[in-house]
């Protein structure tokens, strides 16, 4: 049995991000993933409810607020729950998830201040993940995973 992957639906090319538009990896191995059908796509924004586009939002003192002070961090806390489900419904291990996002991000994210500094945080859905045993990777440190999996299949 094929290992899967949980992966953000931007990397798809799909274009669920806040301001409409997609984050493509042009990285051939998740076409070849993608093939295999080992990949379990989400975008936690959207599954908690969000529309696109969608307020840019940052995470400050545990919450997710937009630049107006709206409090999003329900939706992006539902969205991390699905993400969690659907893991579990495919005994999935590992994720690849869009860095930076307050989602998705896993070796930063955004300060909560709208300045584009970056902080070594996790956002809502890496959070989630990461305290029940899903590794998240994300583009930074694709080859890992890419290693990872491909050590799996060799056995
Ligand atoms: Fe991509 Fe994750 Fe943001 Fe959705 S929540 S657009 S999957 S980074």
């Amino acid at each position: 049995m094929l290992e899967k992957i949980l992966i953000s639906s931007c990397f798809l090319g799909n274009k669920v991000r806040y301001d409409g538009k997609s984050k493509a990896i042009p990285h051939p191995q998740i076409a070849t993933w993608s093939q295999q059908q080992r990949l379990v796509v989400i975008c936690p924004e959207m599954a908690g409810g969000l529309a696109v586009p969608r307020p840019k939002a940052e995470i400050k003192a545990g919450q997710v607020l937009t630049e107006d002070g709206e409090n999003v961090s329900k939706a992006f806390t539902d969205g991390a729950t699905q993400a969690l489900a659907l893991c579990r419904q495919h005994n999935i291990r590992y994720a690849l998830l869009k860095d930076y996002s307050p989602s998705c991000g896993s070796t930063a994210i955004y300060n909560g201040d709208f300045s584009s500094v970056k902080i070594a945080e996790q956002g809502i859905t890496t959070q989630m993940l990461s305290a029940n045993h899903i590794t998240v990777y994300s583009e930074v440190n694709l080859a890992l995973l890419v290693k990872i999996i491909n050590e799996l299949d060799a056995n």
